[in-house]
């Protein structure tokens, strides 16, 4: 089998191409390096694994048979999308359009990486995938939103008129090694922050919540979506739900850090909640994640602390 991963030496992509190799299959990796690094994938080899340098918003060509598109390409932390907003519309939109393209010539299954952000500041806690969300088209984290939304209907359009094999995984938030340190999101911010010593900065009054996957189990729920015939959008990511406040102290408590906490202005649009229900993918895939908050965060921690 021989699958394509847009975005493949980002932080999920280069995970997935990681564990399609160990499952034997041929990865062939697409990326353009504006959030993506090529470390993240140094260690995978031809010739069962192919790095090609390209900007998916251009046509994608790709020689051979092609079994699986995966579209994990954006740029993913609201730092990075207030800084690239053109980038993040034009890879969610005409990046998602590119890449069917490529699973409909080649009569390959397609699946893409969308999010939860899709239910914007919901209004229901948790969020199940009928929920259609509470999203700002303009506001500045819009761009990924409506992106990642639009991008979801366009691989529902490819299934409807073009018959392809399509999957959506809605991911919730996901950390473990490969975040960048500065990427701005809450986990590698805290625990970079924790490590120096430095004040922890915690947005608004703390009290929003969120709930963190660690990216083992997160991969291995797509990789089942990927193998089954589920082609409605699902839900991955683990449902425990904890205040950005309750999760500042978990950090502080791993990492025997001496940081004090200091409060910064809640960024424009920050949803309140965040917890998916994961009912379907229990039931469709027979997954659960399976790594608890301080075993995955310990990881995390190691991972920063020998790049200090
Ligand atoms: N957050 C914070 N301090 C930081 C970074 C983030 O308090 O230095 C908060 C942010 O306001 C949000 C939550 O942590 O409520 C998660 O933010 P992140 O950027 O990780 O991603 P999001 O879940 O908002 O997409």
């Amino acid at each position: 089998m021989r699958v394509v991963v847009t975005g493949g030496a980002g932080f999920l992509g280069s995970h997935l191409c990681e564990r399609l190799l160990a499952e034997g299959r041929e990865v062939v990796c697409l990326d353009n390096l504006i959030t993506g690094a090529t470390d993240n994938i140094a260690h995978l080899r031809e010739p069962k694994f192919l790095f090609i340098h390209h900007d998916v918003t251009n046509y994608i060509y790709v020689e051979g048979r092609v079994d699986y598109v995966l579209h994990f390409a954006s740029p993913a932390s609201p730092i990075d999308y207030l800084e690239l907003p053109i980038q993040t519309l034009k890879v969610g939109s005409l990046g998602t359009h590119k890449a069917l393209g490529l699973a409909k010539a080649k009569g390959a299954s397609f699946l893409l990486a969308s999010t939860s952000e899709t239910y914007g500041d919901p209004l229901v806690n948790p969020q199940p995938e009928d929920y259609w969300g509470n999203v700002n088209p303009i506001g500045p984290r819009g761009v990924y939103d409506e992106a990642k939304r639009f991008a979801e209907a366009m691989t529902m359009a490819y299934h409807r008129y073009h018959g392809v094999d399509t999957r959506i995984v809605r991911i919730f938030n996901t950390y473990g090694p490969r975040m960048r340190a500065h990427d701005g999101r809450v986990v590698p911010a805290f625990i970079n922050q924790a490590l120096h010593d430095e004040p922890i900065t915690v947005f608004g009054d703390g009290q929003q919540t969120r709930s963190f996957c660690y990216v083992s189990d997160l991969i291995e729920g797509i990789y089942r979506l990927m193998l089954s015939g589920e082609t409605d959008p699902t839900n991955i990511g683990n449902p425990a739900e904890m205040t950005v406040l309750e999760f500042a102290q978990k950090v502080i408590e791993l990492t025997g850090s001496k940081s004090d906490l200091v409060h910064k202005g809640l960024p424009v649009d920050d949803p309140k909640v965040r917890r998916p229900d994961i009912t379907k993918a229990k039931r469709v895939l027979g997954w659960e994640p399976r790594v608890p908050l301080e075993e995955g965060l310990s990881k995390t921690i190691e991972y920063f602390r020998a790049r200090l």
